[in-house]
């Protein structure tokens, strides 16, 4: 009598042995856009409704609406006998394509490239390196000309970076204190999406996205407007070409795409150009200091290994790489969401 132990019942293990069941009825509920027809309903649905609306079958919508009311992204309520569904506010905000801080186009991300990587995840932690070439037939010798591989992968990738920092944007920036720093330059600053956030947290900052030619061109095109006339764009192979001139110098999820020895290459590169009493911001996910944690953090150093050349690391790991390249004062700064923040000085 009483509670079997709890190795009677291995509920931990059951879930994750299914745990990409959920991430698969996210990634084709976007897909088939259900969260956007409610939306623009503005009322309830029947599976009916819905199932007419998104182009598919009646039973394939009923148990995909059944499963995501399960999974609390869909209210459902009772008329007349009938079944009718809405979203919950969760899946209004993050999980439709329109919403400002929508998640939509990072789920794409990972249905369409992640999801596929991962599928070779084995064979990554055998061989010790990307998968590019078992999954989608191109060479990794050059990694983001894989990352790239198309026009279209590369404005997908954008956007998978663009969207995580309308959530924790603001609080890596703000994690130190900027505002000595006023031209700042973003490294490999993709879509912008981190330099408009220095640009509304800093009001007196300039801000120059270093990144290679076509993402430049794309998010000229695409992401960053006319309108702010505080950030500025520069071509450029950050490992070849010559850094421009900045009191700060952020690199936001670039050191975990390398191996230590690029790490420093790179770091070198910035500590040389970088002007005395400057500074160098890593915006990076931190490990804890033994490697415990946190677990989104030791999942997200697999895909790294899976996708990239490099891997997640610890602030102490991150400090000995900008030590190595000459910065000093080091700190760092937990902001209790996904990325963190690291700051080195360059001495007057
Ligand atoms: N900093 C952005 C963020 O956190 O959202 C983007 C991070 S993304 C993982 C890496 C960025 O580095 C991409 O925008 C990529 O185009 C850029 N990049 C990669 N290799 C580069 C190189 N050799 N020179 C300049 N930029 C590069």
């Amino acid at each position: 009598e009483g509670t079997p132990a709890s190795d009677a019942y291995p509920r931990k293990i059951l879930e994750y042995m299914e745990g990409f069941l959920i991430s698969k009825t996210v990634f084709s509920s976007c897909e088939l856009g259900v969260f956007d027809v409610l939306l623009a309903a503005e009322r309830p649905l029947s599976a009916e409704e819905i199932s007419q609306e998104i182009g598919a079958s009646l039973d394939g919508t009923q148990r995909l609406l059944a499963a995501c009311t399960g999974l609390q992204l869909l209210n459902t309520h009772q008329d007349n006998g009938q079944v009718l569904y809405s979203n919950t506010e969760q899946a209004s905000v993050y999980l439709t394509r329109s919403s400002p801080v929508s998640l939509y186009q990072s789920i794409q991300y990972s249905s369409r490239t992640i999801y596929l990587c991962w599928h070779y995840l084995t064979d990554a932690v055998r061989e010790g390196r990307n998968q590019y070439e078992k999954a989608f037939g191109v060479s990794s010798n050059d990694l983001f000309q894989a990352l790239y591989r198309s026009d279209e992968e590369m404005v997908k990738f954008m956007q998978l970076m663009n969207s995580i920092w309308n959530i924790c944007g603001k609080d890596v920036v703000t994690a130190f204190d900027l505002l000595p720093f006023n031209i700042i330059c973003d490294l490999g600053g993709c879509s912008g999406a981190l330099a408009k956030q220095c640009t509304s947290a800093y009001p007196e900052c300039t801000v120059t996205i270093f990144d290679l030619p076509k993402v430049v061109y794309t998010s000229r095109e695409h992401f960053v407007t006319e309108a702010n006339q505080r950030i500025s764009f520069h071509e450029g192979d950050f490992f070849k070409d010559p850094l421009p001139d900045a009191d700060l110098y952020i690199l936001a999820r670039i050191l975990h795409d390398w191996t230590d020895e690029r790490c420093i290459e790179l770091l070198s590169k910035v500590y040389k150009v970088c002007k005395p009493g400057g500074a160098v911001l890593l915006v990076e996910a931190l490990l804890h200091e033994d490697g415990s944690g946190p677990v989104t953090v030791q999942l997200y150093s697999l895909n790294m290994l899976v996708q990239t050349e490099g891997r997640e690391r610890t602030a102490a790991q991150y400090a000995s790489l900008l030590a190595a390249a000459g910065f000093t004062g080091i700190q760092h700064r937990l902001t209790g969401k996904i990325y963190d923040a690291v700051l080195g000085h360059k001495e007057t």
